[in-house]
């Protein structure tokens, strides 16, 4: 059987992966083995999330309705119901939901009505807590079909250490991340400088480490000293696979999906308030784009400054109020930088100046006159190919460029 959990947490705490992780451990002690533990990302732009849009599933091999009333028995005892948009949903079924519901979750929206109509279809055993709204990334969870998958060693904390300061070493991150990049990675930030895998908020999570495999971030965490956990559980994941991307074209493009869209540069980028930047591309149809990259992409604003009016880029990411918020780009095509200004005189060796509109050049102190400017071609200061926002901004879903280039 599957079984699918989401909804569960609040902004004050709590955490679906948590509460899959304690029940994995009851499930054991039921007499229920457990086989993958999945943790799926959804649609990056879902309005109901609460922090990362995460779901579970659990693989195990028993009686369904045992399964059933010891997922919903944990779920009342640890989901925030207190929280108005804390909406949790449990699915358990013995076969596979229809893989669409999940990629249409992670890449648009769907609906409760929908979600139940196809565990209905599939004779699932479900139930929605309060408005229900967690059935759709339940069943999301247990419909997911993963053709590219990562892994990720959550560590949780002990009960009585939730709300207080996190004590993890931070070098000792540092030489996790060196120990095994590149088949570990986004642990921290070298560039800025920050540790990445701890957050910040008041869940149960202590830490998480991700990479290709389990051997790869069980590795990195034997490096990592930190406060006595909890559990610690590997999760097969589609963090960091570009599941929510489709493919688009400038003037077609939805709200709150992402997009890998091809577009040539309009203009300069512009910097406004708080160091945000701001790119127009422009599509074949002469409809216009407007990309941002917000201010906590750090570096990578210095890549899409650095762009010229007619770069020819696959600009990548979510377009939400109008904008395509950037996650990473590739620059196929870069123009020539070449500025046009008077020439020097061929006579004199001075500069010469206009002599008018369309009437090229003349030198003021020998009358010499030419039609040709002085071209100036200046190197690019980027390369073609890919260049992506630093970890400290990634987003889950989004593939690093180093999966494609690790061997
Ligand atoms: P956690 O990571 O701890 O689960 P979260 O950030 O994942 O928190 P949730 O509390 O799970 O956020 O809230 C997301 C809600 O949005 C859930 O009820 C889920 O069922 C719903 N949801 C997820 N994806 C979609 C989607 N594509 N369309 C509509 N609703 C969605």
């Amino acid at each position: 059987m599957i079984i699918g959990i989401d909804d569960t947490d609040s902004p004050a705490g709590m955490c679906t992966t948590y509460l899959g992780a304690v029940l994995i451990g009851r499930l054991g002690q039921a007499g229920i083995p457990v086989g993958e533990a999945r943790l799926v990302r959804l649609n990056p732009n879902a309005p109901f999330k609460t922090r990362g849009n995460a779901a579970i599933c659990i693989e195990a091999e028993g009686n369904p309705a045992r399964a059933f009333s010891i997922a919903a028995a944990l779920i009342d005892e640890l989901a925030d119901l207190s929280c108005e948009n804390t909406n949790p949903g449990l699915v358990v079924t013995t076969e596979r939901p229809d893989p669409t519901f999940y990629r249409e979750c992670v890449r648009d929206f769907c609906t409760i009505d929908g979600a139940e109509a196809l565990l209905r279809e599939n004779r699932a055993l479900y139930r929605g807590w309060k408005n229900g709204r967690g059935l759709i990334g339940a069943t999301a969870a247990t419909a997911s079909v993963l053709p590219d998958r990562t892994f990720e060693l959550l560590a949780y904390r002990r009960r009585e250490a939730w709300g207080t300061p996190r004590s993890v070493d931070r070098p000792s991150i540092f030489a996790a991340e060196a120990a095994t990049y590149p088949h570990t990675w986004d642990s921290v930030d070298r560039e800025n400088g920050v540790v990445v895998c701890v957050p910040h908020t008041p869940d149960p999570v202590l830490f998480g480490v991700r990479g290709e495999s389990e051997a790869w971030v069980r590795e990195a965490r034997a490096v990592i000293r930190a406060e006595e956990t909890g559990i610690e559980q590997v999760w097969v994941t589609n963090q960091g696979t570009d599941a929510h991307l489709k493919n688009g074209t400038i003037g077609r493009l939805l709200e709150g999906r992402s997009y890998r869209v091809p577009g040539t540069v309009d203009g300069r980028a512009a910097t406004g308030t708080g160091g945000h930047v701001r790119l127009a591309l422009l599509g074949t149809d002469g409809e216009m784009l407007r990309c941002m990259a917000y201010e906590p992409t750090k570096g990578f604003r210095d890549i899409v400054r650095a762009l010229l009016p007619g770069d020819e880029v696959l600009a990548v990411g979510s377009y939400k109020n109008g904008s395509l918020n950037l996650e990473k780009l590739r620059a196929d095509r870069l123009a020539e930088d070449r500025v046009l200004r008077p020439p020097l005189c061929p006579d004199c060796g001075r500069r010469m100046t206009s002599a008018g509109r369309g009437k090229g050049y003349k030198c003021r102190d020998c009358g010499r006159r030419t039609k040709d400017p002085q071209v100036v071609v200046t190197p690019r200061s980027i390369r073609t190919g890919w260049h992506e926002v630093p970890p400290v901004a990634r987003r889950h879903l989004s593939k690093p460029l180093v999966r494609d280039r690790t061997p």
